[in-house]
């Protein structure tokens, strides 16, 4: 048996909760309880039924109150997530030339599969090292600007925001930061994610929240002759969605997880609320950091860390590795840092699920775990 596996925690240095998962991350026992309570009412039932739709419209109108969505914005939904809307945005969103700001994994998966589309011209790439974030130029052969507001893969944010005074439209890929950070609309076209973050559901599902000159630009493309798949089909997405539906079957759970996270962030006091309890729990993970002698922040600049996605470098002489399974001996799961990026490196999701009592166990933790190695 390896050292690390051999560790113990005293039992008031164990989280109440050992979920720290940058996605999926934490899903609240409330809500799970609260599906467990529908019994033979909700699962296995159909998609297409009343209380389904009205589910749907609920989501809807929970995300509007929450993003306080301006007259024309429509939150527009689809299945399959993240990945399956950028493939939707490239056919359906993007007239012919983008601008993406590359500065980790996501942010560069989406400017590379966009190079590739051939009915699109070759993106312009803005890119920045990992650790910190490009900024977008404006451009007045641009019709799309793609952002990423938090790069899961390397804890850097990034502000939102419009290019110079252009009528393109501004994409955010909002995964890791929607439901944790507050944002103006006015700043965005589409502001889209995956419940499985932030929003402590499950995964499987887009959400985006699209200004009237993203709707206009659907229903543009669809009437210009271009050849979509159906299933990537934005303007069947927004038929779908003004209908309380999904073009196909969309995970049920995942609905009724994400609704009831919605109502748990309006009640805590929406997306404000929300980011200042998630700053003050990265807060928590950046001081510890700073204040000792084996981890610092990844991020160097503190303007870009992230308040949900928290990166932290240990000393090469410790490896991040023995420090993971030592603690995941213990219950305490998903610190690994982003493979790719391929450091010595623990990452924290810092979501509104994560209770601020659980960092300061966590921390305490890796202590204790560091002086056994
Ligand atoms: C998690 C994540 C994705 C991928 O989401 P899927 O639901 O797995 O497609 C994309 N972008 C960012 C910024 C993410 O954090």
């Amino acid at each position: 048996m390896s050292k690390s596996s051999s560790i113990r925690l005293p039992p008031d240095l164990v989280p109440e909760d050992g979920r720290f998962g940058s996605g999926p991350a934490r899903v609240s026992v409330e809500a799970l309880d609260a599906l467990v309570e529908t019994g033979t009412s909700f699962l296995g039932t159909s998609h297409r039924s009343k209380g389904m739709r009205s589910l749907v419209e609920g989501i809807k109108e929970g995300l509007s109150t929450l993003y306080d969505l301006p007259e024309g914005y429509e939150v527009i939904l689809g299945v399959g997530g993240t990945t399956t809307f950028w493939d939707a945005a490239a056919h359906g969103l993007i007239l012919k030339r983008s601008q993406h700001l590359v500065f980790g994994v996501f942010s560069s998966k989406f400017s590379s599969m966009v190079a590739g589309a051939p009915w699109l011209d070759e993106p312009t790439v803005i890119a920045a090292e990992p650790g910190s974030h490009p900024v977008a130029v404006a451009d007045p052969d641009i019709d799309t600007y793609a952002m990423t507001h938090n790069e899961t893969s390397t804890g850097v944010m990034m502000p939102v925001g419009r290019p110079g005074s252009t009528d393109a439209l501004v994409l955010v890929d909002a995964t890791s930061a929607a439901g944790a950070s507050v944002v103006d609309p006015l700043d965005f076209d589409a502001y889209y994610f995956s419940p499985q973050k932030a929003f402590g559901s499950d995964g499987g599902l887009w959400l985006s929240l699209c200004s009237p000159a993203a709707i206009d630009r659907i229903q543009r493309i669809e009437t210009s002759g271009r050849w979509i798949p159906p299933s990537l089909h934005l303007a069947v997405a927004v038929e779908h969605s003004r209908r309380g539906q999904t073009a196909n079957t969309p995970g049920l759970a995942t609905l009724f997880l994400l609704d009831f996270q919605i109502k748990h962030l309006i009640e805590m006091g929406g997306l404000a609320a929300a980011e200042s309890h998630c700053r003050a729990g990265a807060k928590i993970m950046y001081d510890w950091a700073d204040s000792r002698s084996f981890a610092s922040p990844f991020v160097s600049n503190p303007a870009q860390r992230s308040h949900t996605t928290v990166t932290i470098d240990i000393e090469q002489s410790i490896p991040a590795a023995e420090i993971v399974s030592a603690l995941a001996a213990n219950g305490i799961v998903d610190l690994s840092g982003y493979r790719k990026l391929n450091r010595n490196q623990l990452r924290i999701g810092t979501y509104p699920n994560v209770t601020l009592d659980d960092l300061h166990r966590l921390a305490a933790a890796i202590d204790y775990v560091v002086e056994r190695l």
